[in-house]
């Protein structure tokens, strides 16, 4: 499959790791959009959010409860953001589900 996260999760492509065991892979993203920028995903290829059937759900459940514990090694645990893109409007880029972590300074008021 020609999918750029896959090639990571495989190591055919390198990246810089945050955090990783069986089910999930956290590294840092390549383009930061903020001081700290990490992007947790499954070790499994589910396009995005809108894919997720219910066999998926110990993946997703283990990404939300390991997210906390990353902000404490990222220490921005204070304060930070999780985000998913989904589809091209949602300005998904890459087609394999992935939350953004961002931190690492004061983040602008999305309301
Ligand atoms: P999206 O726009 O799909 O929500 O986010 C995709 C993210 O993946 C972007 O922030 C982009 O910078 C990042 N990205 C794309 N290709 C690579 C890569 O090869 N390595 C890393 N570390 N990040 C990548
Ligand atoms: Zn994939």
């Amino acid at each position: 499959m020609d999918c750029i996260f896959c090639k990571i999760i495989a190591g055919e492509i390198p990246s810089k790791k945050a955090y990783e065991d069986e089910y999930i892979l956290a590294f840092y993203d390549i383009v930061p959009a903020a001081p700290v920028h990490v992007l947790v995903i499954p070790k499994v290829h589910i396009e995005s959010l809108n894919s997720i059937k219910p066999e998926n759900i110990d993946y997703i459940s283990r990404i939300m409860l390991k997210i906390p514990e990353i902000s404490k090694d990222l220490k921005i645990a204070n304060g930070y953001r999780v985000v998913t893109n989904i589809g091209d409007d949602g300005g998904q880029t890459v087609a394999h589900l992935h939350f953004h972590i961002l931190g690492g300074h004061k983040l602008a008021n999305m309301g």
